[in-house]
């Protein structure tokens, strides 16, 4: 940590949670959190550990120019602004314990589960949910599973998966114009208080896109861009990251 980001922790109110790649802070404004990303990298479920030299910088402007260029396109997110190297300004949310997955070509474990070779072109994109639970390695669940068990309601989903369908919808064709094929990606939710009608909640984007959550594909030679890197040891991560981050900062600066 380097001393501004010390002397900014200092002014920080205590740490609320600790994941695998991020800390939140409380700030002043309750209604707030500060969200401090880490080097700190894991797989397969925090069986493989290990750090990425940059990635909290990284990640951290990564995310930030996308969650902008998402609000710029009309989707509520968490986002308010980037405060510092590592650090972002989000609204607080009670986060909704389900990971939302977008497939557009298989790949992973959807790859594994079904035989199919990686890099297969899918005839429609795949939503998919897992219980956000790390004691039970993120089980996968289906949308009768999340309402039975109270995570979320039937028009939650419904809200959740047109959210789901916009994003793919913008993020694909605006990777595919910086050279990169969007192939999977995660997605978080949470519940903020509604300003416009205040005893109300709403559903917003929350959590990040990065490399650490989305598979990003060079469209010219295939090369991986994301965190499979570190996940089956194919070196140069930092690389890709580095990678990821310039091309958004050229289509950040051609808008
Ligand atoms: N993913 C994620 N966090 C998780 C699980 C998956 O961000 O806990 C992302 C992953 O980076 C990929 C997509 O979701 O972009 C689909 O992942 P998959 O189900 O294939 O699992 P994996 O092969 O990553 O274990």
């Amino acid at each position: 940590m380097n001393r501004e980001e010390m002397n900014q922790q200092e002014k920080l109110g205590e740490m609320l949670y600790e994941g695998k790649a991020k800390q939140l802070f409380a700030v002043e404004d309750d209604r707030q959190v500060l969200m401090h990303y880490k080097d700190d990298a894991t797989a397969f479920n925090g069986e493989k550990k290990g750090s990425i030299s940059g990635k909290g910088e990284m990640n951290n402007s990564i995310s930030a120019m996308i969650f902008q260029l998402l609000e710029r396109r009309g989707v509520k997110t968490h986002f308010i602004e980037k405060t510092g190297p590592r650090d972002q300004l989000c609204r607080k949310t009670r986060i909704i314990p389900l990971e939302v997955i977008i497939r557009n070509v298989t790949a992973g474990s959807m790859a594994k589960r079904f035989g199919v070779a990686e890099g297969t072109e899918l005839s429609e994109p795949v939503y998919e949910l897992t219980y956000k639970n790390d004691d039970l390695g993120d089980p996968p669940m289906n949308d009768y599973h999340a309402v039975a068990l109270g995570l979320a309601s039937w028009e939650d989903l419904e809200l959740i998966y047109s959210y789901a369908k916009q994003i793919n919808g913008l993020l694909t064709p605006f990777f595919l114009a910086q050279g990169i094929r969007l192939i999977d990606f995660k997605l978080e939710f949470g519940w903020v208080a509604d300003s416009e009608e205040p005893l109300s909640e709403k559903i917003v984007l929350a959590d990040e896109i990065s490399p650490d959550t989305c598979r990003f594909w060079d469209a010219v030679t295939g090369e991986k861009l994301d965190k499979d890197r570190f996940r089956r040891d194919l070196g140069k991560v930092e690389d890709a990251y580095h990678e990821i981050l310039g091309r958004l900062e050229r289509a950040s600066y051609a808008e």
